[in-house]
């Protein structure tokens, strides 16, 4: 069996929130630019320049890129020959009040939704565990902001709806969603399975790779009927106008009930700050 140190799992998750909240992906950074380039509305272009130099500015001076530092999100896939001694949420948590706090990141959490004290750390994280073979540990981790999550939907389909019913809703949300998500967007989207699972698979979707296509033939084009349904709708960036409303649109799907069609949307804005990272769990000695 294999393990990893609580304080790896701390300093590794509190790099991680820091490094994404300064820093956007190289392949989201030349997505900007190529969509930069293409884009034929002058008030969008100018708008990508601003998002352009705005990621510039943050990295070079390692300053949050937005001031909302969200929620933070952690995906994990757990290699099942890993063992932990320790209380693997705690110290997740310990790791994003770290990052938080050296960060000088915002700090967005309240205890609870309807009295909204702020819990002054962005503690507790959002926590979704996934176990695979091996023994590594992989992290994704998200600092998702709330103005893209607000405008975020979900809706049981009926199966009659079929495609269509999908494609509609999906462009409803974005529409209604306009400025107020910060597009331009990457437009998750999760069909099947049932009402929490589809609101899983959508969240899961924004955090694929930029360029990379669904695993299943119908799913991408899907894909490829909404990213151009969408940069139809004028929404543009920052809700301004031009072609430039979404750099992708991922979708993942699910099995579902023969009487579902659940369909969850998840956008993300702009700011889509990410990171993964890879343990190794270390042997334990006198261990199978
Ligand atoms: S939606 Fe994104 S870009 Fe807009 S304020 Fe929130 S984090 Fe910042």
């Amino acid at each position: 069996m294999y393990t990893i140190e609580r304080k790896t799992i701390v300093e590794t998750i509190k790099d991680m929130f820091i490094d994404s909240a300064y820093h956007l992906g190289e392949d989201f950074v030349n997505k900007l630019k190529s969509s930069q380039e293409k884009e034929s509305n002058q008030l969008g272009k100018s708008i990508l320049s601003k998002i352009i130099e705005n990621q510039e500015i943050a990295k070079n001076n390692n300053i949050p890129l937005c001031q909302d530092t969200g929620v933070a999100v952690v995906m994990l896939e757990i290699g099942r020959e890993l063992i932990f001694d320790y209380d693997l949420e705690e110290a997740i948590n310990a790791g994003v009040r770290r990052g938080y706090m050296d960060g000088y990141l915002r700090k967005s959490m309240v205890k609870h939704p309807i009295n909204r004290i702020n819990t002054l750390d962005n503690s507790p994280a959002v926590i979704h565990y996934e176990f695979v073979a091996g023994h590594q540990l992989t992290i994704h981790a998200a600092p998702k902001g709330g103005g893209s999550e607000n405008m975020s939907r979900l809706k049981m389909l009926t199966p009659g709806e079929g495609e269509q019913g999908i494609i509609d809703f999906v462009i409803e949300t974005v529409k209604l969603a306009g400025g107020k998500a910060c597009p331009p967007l990457i437009v998750g989207v999760g069909i099947g399975g049932n009402f929490e699972k589809a609101a899983l698979i959508a969240k899961k979707a924004i955090f694929r790779k930029i360029n990379d296509q669904a695993e299943n033939e119908v799913d991408q084009l899907l894909e490829e009927k909404l990213l151009k349904e969408i940069n139809h709708l004028n929404v543009g960036p920052m809700g301004l106008g031009g072609e430039t409303t979404a750099l992708a649109v991922k979708v993942n799907s699910y099995p579902c009930h023969i009487a579902s069609l659940p369909v969850a949307v998840n956008l993300q804005c702009h700011s889509a700050r990410k990171s993964e990272v890879i343990l190794d769990g270390k042997k334990i000695e006198n261990s199978n």
